[in-house]
C-alpha cells in the first residue's frame, strides 16, 4: 500500500542507489554521470533553454545527486549543499524572526552553534529537550513553535527518538518536523516514510563515505516546503560544485554494501568491548543492553557503524587510549571506509561546558569510534594492543 507523502518505488534500494537520477548521458552515452564543470548554459533564444540557466540555480551533475538521494529517502524532492551546515542553515532560512524551534538536547555541535550563535541574533528562539521523551517535546510547544528538529541516533550517546511519535505530534499541531539522518543513513532509517517533513544529511559522512568531500542534502515530499527550500538554496547560494556532487554519487553506489559491513564490524567490536574487563559501558543501539534497543529495532532496519564506550578509568586514561591505537585514526568526523577514534569531551564536544556534558551523561572517559570496513580482526587486534599498552 502506498504511504502518503512517499514516492512510489518500483526497484530495490541497491538498484536505485546505482541508477536513480543517473541515466546514461543523453549527449554522449557516457554510463557515468559527467562532471558538468560549467557556470552557465547557452540559450537558443531569450528564455529558450534546456532547463539549465546558471549553475547556482541548477547543474546536471547536482540534479543527478539530488534525484538519487531523494529516491533513497523515499521523498519526492532533493536538494544538495556545499556542506551539512549549509543544508541546516537553508532549513533555518525558511523561518522568520519570532519563530520558536524545539531541538534534541544531544544535538550535533555545529548545529547547536549555528542556532545559538547565529540564528538567535536573528530573533529565533530555541528550546533543547531530551527528545527521547515525547512528553518533553509536547510540553515545550508554544503558539510560535514552527519547527521540531531531531537527531536519532544522537552523537555520541546514540540516544533514539520515536520518529513516528514526533511526526504525528507535529502534524497535529501544524509544526514542521525535521530529522538529521546522517548517522543512520537511508539504508537503515527512512523518516519520510514515518511521516517526517524534512530529512537532512551531512553527505560528508556515510553517503560520500570516503572521507574525501564535504557536502549536505535535504529531502522532502511537501511541495510548499520544497518550493521555499529550493528558493532559499538559490537565493542564499550554498551549493556544491559538480565535482563534489560526482564524488558523492560515486560514494552512494556502494552505500548498501558499505553500511552492511560497517554494521557487521560495529556489532562485533561492540560485543568484544562489552566483554572487556576495562570497559564500564558500551553504547550501541544494536545491543540488548541499549536502553532503547526495542525502539531502534522498530524504526530502523540496522544500527549503523558508530559505537561509544566508557573506559573504566579517568579522562587521562581515555586520552591515552585514543592516542595508543595505531590502525584507528585519531580524528573528528565519521562514516568513512577507514576506522576513526576520538574523545568527545576534548574533541567534538569540547565546546559544551564540562558540567553540562556530565549532566547529559557524556562522561570524561567516553570514547567514540566510527567503525570502518577494514577486516574486523585487525580492528579488534588494534584495540587489544591499546588496552595492553596503556
Ligand atoms: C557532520 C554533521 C553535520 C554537519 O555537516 P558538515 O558536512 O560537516 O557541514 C550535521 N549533522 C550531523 C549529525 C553531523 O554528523
Amino acid at each position: 500500500m502506498p504511504i502518503p507523502g512517499m514516492k512510489e518505488q518500483t526497484m530495490k534500494f541497491e538498484t536505485r542507489a546505482i541508477h536513480d537520477g543517473q541515466p546514461p548521458d543523453s549527449a554522449s552515452g557516457a554510463i557515468t554521470t559527467p562532471i558538468y564543470q560549467t557556470s552557465t548554459y547557452v540559450q537558443d533564444g531569450v528564455g529558450n533553454h534546456k532547463g539549465y540557466e546558471y549553475s547556482r540555480t541548477d547543474n546536471p551533475t547536482r540534479t543527478a545527486l539530488q534525484e538519487c538521494i531523494a529516491s533513497l529517502e523515499g521523498a519526492k524532492h532533493g536538494l544538495s549543499f556545499s556542506s551539512g551546515m549549509s543544508a541546516v542553515s537553508t532549513v533555518m532560512n525558511t523561518l522568520k524572526s519570532g519563530d520558536h524551534v524545539i531541538a534534541s538536547d544531544d544535538l550535533y555541535g555545529g548545529t547547536y552553534r549555528l542556532f545559538e550563535k547565529v540564528y538567535r541574533d536573528y530573533g529565533l528562539s530555541f528550546d533543547y529537550v531530551n527528545s527521547s521523551d515525547l512528553k518533553l517535546i509536547e510540553n515545550a510547544i508554544r503558539p510560535t513553535t514552527r519547527l521540531v528538529w531531531i537527531e536519532t541516533p544522537t552523537n555520541p550517546l546514540l540516544k533514539i527518538t520515536d520518529i513516528s511519535g514526533v511526526a504525528s505530534l507535529c502534524r497535529k499541531q501544524g509544526i514542521v518536523s525535521c530529522v538529521d539522518n546522517t548517522f543512520a543513513t537511508p539504508y537503515f532509517q527512512r523518516p519520510i516514510e514515518l511521516g517526517i517533513d524534512i530529512v537532512l544529511h551531512s553527505v560528508t559522512k556515510y553517503l560520500g563515505g570516503h572521507a574525501d568531500t564535504v557536502g549536505g542534502a535535504i529531502v522532502t515530499s511537501d511541495e510548499k516546503l520544497f518550493e521555499r527550500l529550493k528558493f532559499c538554496q538559490n537565493a542564499v547560494g550554498g551549493v556544491p560544485g559538480p565535482f563534489d556532487c560526482w564524488l558523492v554519487l560515486r560514494g552512494i553506489k556502494t552505500l548498501a554494501l558499505r553500511m552492511e559491513r560497517h554494521q557487521q564490524n560495529a556489532f562485533t567490536v561492540a560485543r568484544w568491548l562489552e566483554s572487556h574487563a576495562r570497559v564500564r559501558r558500551v553504547i550501541y543501539p544494536g545491543l540488548k543492553s541499549h536502553p532503547q534497543h526495542d525502539l531502534a529495532r522498530k524504526q530502523m532496519t540496522g544500527f549503523g557503524g558508530i559505537v561509544s564506550f566508557e573506559l573504566d578509568g579517568s579522562e587521562q586514561d581515555a586520552i591515552r587510549f585514543v592516542e595508543t591505537v595505531r590502525l584507528f585514526s585519531l580524528a573528528e568526523s565519521l562514516g568513512g571506509v577507514e576506522s576513526l577514534i576520538e574523545h568527545p569531551g576534548r574533541m567534538t564536544h569540547a565546546s559544551i561546558p564540562a558540567e553540562e556534558r556530565r549532566s547529559r551523561g557524556l562522561s570524561d572517559s567516553l570514547i567514540r569510534i566510527s567503525v570502518g570496513i577494514e577486516h574486523v580482526e585487525d580492528l579488534i587486534a588494534d584495540l587489544d594492543q591499546a588496552f595492553a599498552n596503556c
